[in-house]
C-alpha cells in the first residue's frame, strides 16, 4: 500500500535526465527513418502481448516506464513522417517544428485565454497575420487553430451556419435549429469526407447536401452549380473544395464562387492541403478566386509538415466567428481590450498551446522556404508519374496540377484491372521501399500518391518509382505464369 498524500518526488535533476534519455530514443526514431521499412514490423497480437497486461498497482519509477514504453511500440510505428510515405496527405515534421512541440509540452500552457498563457495569445495572433499574407486571404480575417481540417471545417461551417441564419432573423446559438428556416447546403459530389461529417455534427445533416457533379479530374462543374442554384434560396451554404483528396484538382473558385454569391451564399473552401497551392504563382489558374470564399480551412500537420494536431479555420466574418464559438463563463477572465482570447474562435475550451510548433515552422522556412518546399513536393508528384508512366503497365488517372497522383495497374494479359491494381498496391506496401494507399477514382481502382514531406528527395522518388514497378514486374511475371 502506498501512503496516503504521497506525492512523486520533485527530482529536477532526474527530471533533466529523462528528458535527455527520451531525446535519444527520439533522435533514434528520426536517425532511422530514412532507411526504415514503412510499415510496421510488429503483428497486432504481438503490440497487444507488449503494450497490454493489467494496470500495475503501484507505480514504476518515471524512466523505467518510458524506456519500456518506446521499446514496446517501436515495432508498431508507421515510419509515416519519412521520405518515402505517400500514404494519404501526410506531411513530416520539420525539426524546428518538432523541438518547438516539445516546449509546448514542456511548457504546458493553456491556450485558453490571454490570462492563462500570454505568451500563446500573441503568438496565435502573431501566425494569423502571417498565415493571411501567405495564402492571400483577406487581412481582416479571423484564424482559429483547430486539431486538424475536420474540426477547421466544422468552425468555418458553424460560422456560416450562424450567418445564414442570422440574415434570416434566427439566432442559432440561442435557439437552435428546431424551427429554424431551412439551411439549403450545396456541395461537390467530390467533397472530402470529413466536410460532411461537419455538416452531420452541425445538425445539418449529411443527407441534404446538394451534391453538384464534377469532371474528370474531380473538379465541381460551373455549369451544374449554376443549374442546381436556380431554384434555391437563403439560407444557403455552397462548400467547395481546393485541392481534391486523390486527384489533387481545385474547384474552379473564379467561376463558383460569383455564382454563389449572387444568390447569397456563404461560400466554404475545404483547402485541406490545396489551399497551400496558391503559394505557388504557376498555379494561379487554378487557385484563382479561393480569396472571394468566405471561409477556408486548412492543414498544418498536412503540408507545413507541423506534428500532429494542427488544423487551420480562416473566416472572413469576424463577428460571425466569434458569435458560433465564444465561450463565457464567470470565471473566465475576459482578454482585456484588444488582445486574444484563443478559445475565443475554436470548438474547445482548454487546449494546448498548438500555435508554438506553427510559429517555429513558419520561421524556419520564411516564406521563400516554404514556397520551395510546396513547388519541390509537386515537381516529385509530377517526377513520380513521369518515371511511372514510362511503364507499360501504368497508367496516370489524373493530371498532376499539385502533389497528387493516381495510379492504375494494367493487368499483363487483360482481365480485371480493379483487382489487379488492388493487389499490386498491396504487394508495393509490404515491400515496404515505399507506402502509398489504395482508393477509387471514377468507379476505378487506384493508387494514390501524395508527395507532402519536406524530408523526401528526387532520390526516394526515384527509389520509390523503381520499387512500385519492380513489384508490378514480379506480380505480372506470376500472373504470365500462372
Ligand atoms: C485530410 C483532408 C481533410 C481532413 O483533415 P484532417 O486533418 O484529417 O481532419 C479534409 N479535407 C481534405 C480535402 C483533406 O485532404
Amino acid at each position: 500500500m502506498s501512503e496516503m498524500g504521497k506525492r512523486p518526488e520533485i527530482d529536477p535533476e532526474g527530471a533533466l535526465r529523462l528528458l535527455d534519455e527520451t531525446a535519444k530514443t527520439a533522435g533514434e526514431w528520426l536517425a532511422a527513418l530514412p532507411e526504415r521499412d514503412v510499415v510496421a514490423s510488429a503483428t497486432t497480437e504481438e503490440l497487444r502481448e507488449a503494450l497490454g497486461g493489467a494496470l500495475n498497482e503501484e507505480g514504476e519509477p518515471a524512466s523505467d516506464v518510458v524506456r519500456n514504453f518506446a521499446r514496446a511500440a517501436e515495432r508498431g510505428l508507421v515510419a509515416s513522417p519519412g521520405p518515402r510515405y505517400f500514404g494519404f496527405v501526410t506531411g513530416g515534421a520539420l525539426p524546428a517544428s518538432l523541438a518547438a512541440d516539445w516546449l509546448a509540452s514542456a511548457w504546458d500552457q493553456n491556450a485558453v485565454l490571454f490570462v492563462s498563457s500570454p505568451a500563446a495569445s500573441v503568438a496565435e495572433e502573431v501566425v494569423s497575420s502571417w498565415l493571411l499574407d501567405l495564402l492571400g486571404l483577406p487581412a481582416d480575417s479571423s484564424v482559429g487553430l483547430v486539431t486538424g481540417c475536420q474540426m477547421a471545417n466544422f468552425t468555418c461551417l458553424a460560422a456560416a451556419r450562424h450567418e445564414v441564419l442570422r440574415k434570416a432573423g434566427w439566432d442559432v446559438e440561442a435557439d437552435g435549429l428546431c424551427g429554424a428556416p431551412r439551411i439549403t447546403v450545396v456541395a461537390g459530389e467530390e467533397a472530402h469526407a470529413t466536410l460532411l461529417v461537419a455538416l452531420r455534427m452541425l445538425g445539418l445533416g449529411e443527407r441534404n447536401v446538394f451534391a453538384i457533379p464534377a469532371d474528370e479530374q474531380g473538379r465541381m462543374i460551373p455549369s451544374a452549380l449554376k443549374e442546381a442554384l436556380e431554384n434555391v434560396s437563403e439560407p444557403l451554404i455552397v462548400c467547395l473544395q481546393a485541392g481534391n483528396v486523390n486527384s489533387g484538382a481545385f474547384d474552379p473558385c473564379a467561376e463558383l464562387v460569383p455564382l454563389a454569391k449572387a444568390k447569397g451564399a456563404w461560400v466554404h473552401v475545404d483547402g485541406a492541403f490545396g489551399l497551400w497551392g496558391a503559394l505557388l504563382p504557376e498555379l494561379a489558374a487554378h487557385t484563382e478566386g479561393i480569396g472571394l470564399a468566405d471561409s477556408w480551412a486548412t492543414d498544418a500537420h498536412k503540408w507545413l509538415n507541423v506534428p500532429y494536431d494542427s488544423g487551420i479555420a480562416i473566416v472572413r466574418n469576424e463577428a460571425a466567428h466569434r458569435a458560433s464559438m465564444t465561450l463565457k463563463a464567470p470565471y473566465y477572465i475576459a482578454a482585456p481590450g484588444a488582445v486574444r482570447d484563443p478559445s475565443q474562435w475554436v470548438p474547445e475550451s482548454s487546449r494546448r498551446a498548438r500555435v508554438f510548433p506553427l510559429y517555429c515552422a513558419l520561421r524556419s522556412l520564411g516564406k521563400n522556404g516554404l514556397r520551395e518546399m510546396i513547388a519541390r513536393n509537386c515537381a516529385q508528384a509530377r517526377l513520380m508519374a513521369s518515371l511511372l508512366a514510362e511503364d507499360p503497365g501504368i497508367r496516370i488517372l489524373n493530371d498532376v496540377v499539385l502533389n497528387q497522383a493516381l495510379v492504375r495497374f494494367i493487368p499483363p494479359r487483360g482481365g480485371d484491372a480493379d483487382a489487379f491494381t488492388r493487389l499490386v498496391a498491396s504487394k508495393v506496401q509490404e515491400e515496404g521501399t515505399c507506402w502509398a494507399g489504395g482508393s477509387v477514382w471514377k468507379g476505378m481502382a487506384a493508387m494514390r500518391i501524395s508527395v507532402s514531406n519536406w524530408s523526401t528527395t528526387d532520390t526516394d522518388i526515384r527509389r520509390s518509382a523503381a520499387a512500385i514497378r519492380g513489384v508490378l514486374a514480379g506480380v505480372s511475371q506470376f500472373a504470365e505464369s500462372e
